[in-house]
Order: C-alpha cells, then structure tokens, then sequence
C-alpha cells in the first residue's frame, strides 16, 4: 500500500501544484504515493455552500463553519481511518524533520487547510486533529503549508530518493544543520574549494565536515546547538 495523502481545502486547483513536478511528480505518476483533494465546500448545508461565518465576539476576517469541517473531515477519516488528520494552522506545533520521518513511515496523512482567519476552535475538541504549524509565519492558506508538509514526507517515501544517503546526512536528521556544499570550478571570482575537499582523505574530508556542521549550527541556530549538546 502507498503513502495516501488526502487534503481538504477550498482550492483544490492549486493540487498536485508543485508536487506533480520532479521528485514528488515522478513518484506520484509511479504509484509510490497518491493524492487526492477533498472540496470542503461540498459539504456545506446550506443552498448557498457557504463555508464560513463571522467571528463570534466580532473582529476582521470569517471563520470556517465546525460542522461544515465536521463533515468534510468525517468523510477523510471513512476513506482513510488509519491516516492522522492534520491541520494546518500557526498556532499549531512547528513541523520539524522528525514528526516528517514518522509521517512518512506510515499509512498517509489527512491534511486540513484553513483559509479566511482559520478555523472554529471546536473542530480541535470534536475531532482527533493534530495541529500543525509550517513556522512562525503567516500564509493566506493552508494549501502552501500542506505542499511543504507533503513535499518532505514523499521525498522519503522508499525508492523516492535517488541515493539512499543523501537521507540520512540531511539537515536536522543528526540534530545539526548540514555541511556546506562545494562543486566545479575549483575557483570562482578568486573564491577556491577548501583544500580539505580535494585531498582524496576520505577522514579527513569526514572530521571537516563534522566540525563545519557543528561550528554552522552553534553560530545559525543555537536553539538547536543547545538541545544537541547534551548528547554530543
Ligand atoms: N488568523 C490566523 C491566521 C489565518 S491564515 C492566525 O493569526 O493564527 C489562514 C490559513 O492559512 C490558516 O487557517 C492556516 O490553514 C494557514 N496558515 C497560515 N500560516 C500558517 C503557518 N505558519 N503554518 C501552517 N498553516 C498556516
């Protein structure tokens, strides 16, 4: 059985968007992972299909309808019972490159896309929905968060990646940022490759990288330094 992404949105043009494209396209049209988009609209009540209502309370913007999402989500969870429903939100728990691996390792994911000022806080209460935020911005949907959710967790599906390590070497898969990179040409407007890099010690090269990945994520990211320490 293959990864099963299902996303409920109102936009249901803008899939697969960028992930009918290279990696994830090629997989996608290879059967290694399937896509489907649920239109919440279709299950709005009224005559009028209307899916949001304005803010209780008062202030800007409309807020979706909890019983049209209800429905919407009641109907992914019978096609896919086994798939965590997740909605993307940025008040929701950032995403990182762990909660994507156990992601991927499972059945497939529901992914819910707000739109308008998001969604009624009942829907977090009634249903079992995990909230997922993309970072401490904001977008004006959730359709790009959900590609960038579903972009990550495909690149890992199995047979997806070309080279099997270049999973594993990754950004945040050790707890460190990554390595810089380097190619051809040896040198560029008087900029040259580390000498380390073109000595063929393989050791060497090894210990370099280790310590340019430690020294990169102390200096960039020290949130993450600091939770890294304690086991380095
Ligand atoms: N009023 C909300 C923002 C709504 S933006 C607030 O201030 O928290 C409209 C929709 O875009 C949201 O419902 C959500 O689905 C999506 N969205 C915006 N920013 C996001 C982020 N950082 N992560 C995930 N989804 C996001």
């Amino acid at each position: 059985m293959s990864f099963a992404a299902t996303v409920l949105t109102l936009y249901p043009e803008m899939f697969p968007g960028p992930l009918g494209i290279s990696l994830a396209g090629r997989a996608l049209g290879e059967g290694k992972w399937s896509l489907d988009t649920v239109q919440i609209r279709d299950f709005a009540i009224d005559r009028h299909r209307t899916v949001d209502d304005t803010p209780a309370g008062g202030g800007a913007g409309m807020v979706l309808r909890v019983d049209v999402l209800a429905a919407a989500i009641d109907h992914a969870l019978a096609m896919h019972p086994d798939c965590p429903v997740l909605a993307m939100t940025p008040r929701g728990r950032p995403l990182d490159q762990q909660r994507v691996r156990e992601l991927a390792a499972g059945p497939g994911v529901t992914v819910l896309c707000g739109r308008f000022e998001g969604f009624d806080e009942r829907i977090f209460a009634g249903r079992p929905i995990e909230e997922v935020s993309v970072g401490d911005v904001v977008l004006s949907g959730g359709e790009p968060a959900a590609i960038m959710l579903l972009d990550a967790c495909v690149r890992l599906l199995p047979g997806v990646m070309g080279g099997a390590e270049s999973g594993t070497e990754e950004s945040f898969e050790s707890g460190l940022l990554e390595y810089p990179h380097y190619t051809r040409p040896v040198e560029w407007e008087g900029r040259v490759i580390p000498d380390v890099l073109r000595s063929g010690d393989h050791a060497k090269i090894a210990r370099w990288r280790r310590e340019q990945a430690e020294a990169d994520t102390r200096e960039r990211r020290p949130d993450l330094w600091e939770r890294y320490c304690p086991r380095g």
